[in-house]
């Protein structure tokens, strides 16, 4: 899933500060399975929201609601009457889902209630890790079905690099697994070290997000 994480309460308040009438809108994917922007957190951010301007003595009237998708425009559509009346719209989708709100709804204002943080997986409550990056060009064939670009502190293709702790866990951060060490051993378990012995070439990073805009074209799916 998409995750991502609620901005500062004060920097939300700085962005509808001014505005009479303001529409927060969450999504009801992604970013609701990781409790940052589903029905349940915009029904607790649009009181706390009201509350922390009323303080400051703006009345700012906070109308709220949750889309299906941000991300499909017939989902956003059925918001068009409530984004009407609205001065401003503060979005909790990720930032794919607050751009479609953002075209459809071009001449008012669109503000990130929240900052999109990775691909990842719930692995625990209340613990998401990564396990993608996009790359374009996708080496879980060749790594026993593990993750080195996304999930390597250094995005090693040829690892370990020689640091991983005694306990298994990355010389750059102690309470993540060294994901090398897990592909070894996953190797080994598999009696395929020998397939880790031979230096990988340098990756075609020319479809990763480093390489600008990625486009995808699907001709059999076009009309
Ligand atoms: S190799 Fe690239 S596409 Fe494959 S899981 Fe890792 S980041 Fe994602
Ligand atoms: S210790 Fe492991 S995960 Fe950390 S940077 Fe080195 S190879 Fe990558």
């Amino acid at each position: 899933m998409i995750t991502a994480e609620w901005k500062p309460i004060d920097e939300l308040v700085g962005y509808v500060r001014g505005f009479e009438k303001v529409l927060l809108v969450g999504c009801a994917t992604c970013v609701a399975e990781c409790a940052a922007g589903g029905e349940r957190e915009v029904e607790t951010l649009a009181p706390l929201l009201t509350m922390a301007l009323a303080k400051e003595g703006s009345q700012v009237e906070i109308v709220s609601g949750t889309m299906e998708r941000q991300c499909e425009p017939e989902f956003i559509e059925e918001f068009a009457a409530q984004a009407e009346g609205a001065q401003a719209i503060m979005s909790l989708a990720c930032g794919i889902g607050m751009q479609m709100v953002a075209e459809r709804f071009a001449d008012i204002p669109l503000y990130p209630g929240v900052n999109t943080a990775s691909l990842s997986v719930r692995e625990e409550p209340g613990l998401w890790t990564t396990r993608c990056e996009a790359c374009g060009d996708c080496v879980l064939g060749e790594t026993f079905g593990l993750c080195p670009v996304s999930r390597c502190a250094k995005s090693l293709l040829n690892g370990p690099c020689g640091g991983t702790r005694t306990s298994g866990n990355c010389e750059i951060n102690e309470d993540t697994p060294c994901i090398w060490n897990r592909i070894v051993e996953r190797a080994h378990a598999r009696g395929q070290l020998d397939s880790l012995v031979e230096v990988k070439k340098p990756k075609d990073w020319s479809n990763s997000p480093a390489g600008g805009p990625q486009r995808m074209l699907r001709e059999d799916l076009r009309p």
